[in-house]
């Protein structure tokens, strides 16, 4: 069989740990013998970004810009017990983080709903998707330690350095300061990619956030939605049928635990991290969720939704067998192959990302899974597998 070719590469950001032994099974089992992989390849492990001063993830997050995709393995986000066990030289800085500083925009989390995987909250029917803002607020905040005795204040300087203050706390004992900033173009931006995925999808959009609380910082937000809305969007949205709801985050969260799915849940970046983990666990595992970062200039970032599997990691290092869900993986390479295939009118790639992702169903709907989907499904006779064993399965049952 020959290959598929490609005409522009695809930004490939390797990780850590058992996602990164997952990545290169995936690369050459279910990639490799069909496709004639162009990549720009860039290894995020974390021993070379400290090498690097992080310079590699700032050159990946350019370089997913210049070609307009990319596929990222997850990685660590070094702490002290990181810095020790790796022995690194510096504190690295998120690379999520940065790269999403580089490239704005909204991630994109749908849950991989399969007919015999049932959620574990079994009334959602229909995929929930988190659109995630993907820019500042406390990803790039500014923290401090604060003494007692000491006046705390917010100061704005403009360029003819007048000065607007007004103060936070005036501290009696120790404590703790934060400082997070946010851009109108941004929000902006993640609004109107809600808008239009809520369009292209024909699905209701919701928005939360904590207006009540968080008053000229929530309400901007809330604002520039409705605005946009009522400007550009209502119409399309009556003619189609679909709703736009703003409602607080904790009336949010509960309207999501009764509905049946079927929704866009517009979240804050904070938010969006933490319900986007609830919503894939919800429906099955985090290893079920697809996760896509569109910046404004129209740049996609595929990824695995989940971390590193640490804990498995340190098995195989012990030489012992795991049972690592690589559907994630798999379907952040078959996303990101797709869009590269769209882009460049390369129909095989579209067909071959269909087709593997197709072959991931018809393996778990087989009752072939990993460990994390064993209870969940409704198989009578299953069975659970190794992550080799599975990715082999896999495999044999792409159809092309
Ligand atoms: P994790 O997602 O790796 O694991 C959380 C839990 O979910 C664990 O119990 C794990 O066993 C389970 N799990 C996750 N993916 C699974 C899979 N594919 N198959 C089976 N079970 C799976 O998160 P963590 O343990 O909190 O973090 C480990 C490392 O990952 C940390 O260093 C963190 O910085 C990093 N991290 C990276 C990303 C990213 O790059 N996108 C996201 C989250 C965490």
């Amino acid at each position: 069989m020959e290959k598929i070719k490609m005409t522009t590469p695809l930004v490939e950001l390797d990780g850590d740990e058992m996602a990164r032994i997952i990545w290169h099974m995936v690369k050459e089992k279910l990639i490799l013998p069909y496709v004639e992989l162009k990549s720009e390849y860039y290894d995020l492990h974390l021993k070379n970004r400290d090498n690097t001063n992080d310079k590699v993830t700032i050159d990946a997050a350019n370089a997913i810009r210049k070609y307009g995709v990319g596929v990222k393995c997850a990685t660590i986000t070094s702490n002290s017990d990181r810095k020790i066990e790796y022995d690194l030289k510096n504190f690295l800085k998120s690379p999520n983080g940065t790269i999403r500083d580089i490239l704005d925009g909204t991630v994109f989390r749908k849950p991989i709903t399969l007919e015999t995987i049932t959620p574990l909250i079994p009334r959602w029917k229909k995929p929930i998707t988190i659109a995630r803002h993907s820019y500042g607020d406390i990803y790039a905040s500014t923290s401090m330690e604060v003494d007692a005795f000491t006046k705390a204040e917010l100061v704005l300087t403009d360029r003819d350095n007048n000065e607007k203050r007004t103060l936070v706390y005036d501290f009696k004992e120790k404590g703790i300061i934060i400082g997070e900033y946010n851009l109108d173009s941004s929000i902006r931006f993640f609004a109107e990619s809600c808008f239009k995925h809520a369009v292209e999808e024909k699905t209701n959009l919701m928005f939360s956030a904590k207006d009540t609380v968080v008053k000229a910082y929530d309400n901007k937000f809330k604002d520039i939605f409705e605005e946009l809305y009522n400007e550009k969007y209502k119409e399309q949205f009556d003619n189609l049928g679909i709703k736009y709801t703003y409602t607080l985050i904790d009336d949010a969260v509960s309207r999501i635990v009764k509905s049946e799915g079927g929704i866009i849940w517009a979240c804050k970046n904070y938010d969006g991290d933490v319900m986007s983990d609830m919503i894939a666990t919800g429906f099955g595992s985090l290893a079920l969720m697809t996760s896509v970062l569109v910046s404004p200039d129209g740049a996609h970032e595929y990824e695995a939704s989940h971390g590193t599997v640490k804990m498995h990691y340190y098995r195989h290092l012990k030489g012992e067998k795991t049972s690592t869900n690589p559907i994630a993986i798999i379907f952040a390479w078959t996303g990101a192959l797709r869009k590269r295939g769209e882009l460049d009118g390369n129909i095989e790639l579209v067909k071959f990302s269909d087709s593997l992702e197709k072959a991931c169903h018809d393996t778990i709907n087989s009752g072939i899974m990993t460990g994390d989907l064993i209870e969940m499904s409704s198989i009578l006779h299953k069975k659970c597998v190794t992550t080799e064993e599975i990715i082999d399965v896999i495999s044999n049952n792409i159809k092309l």
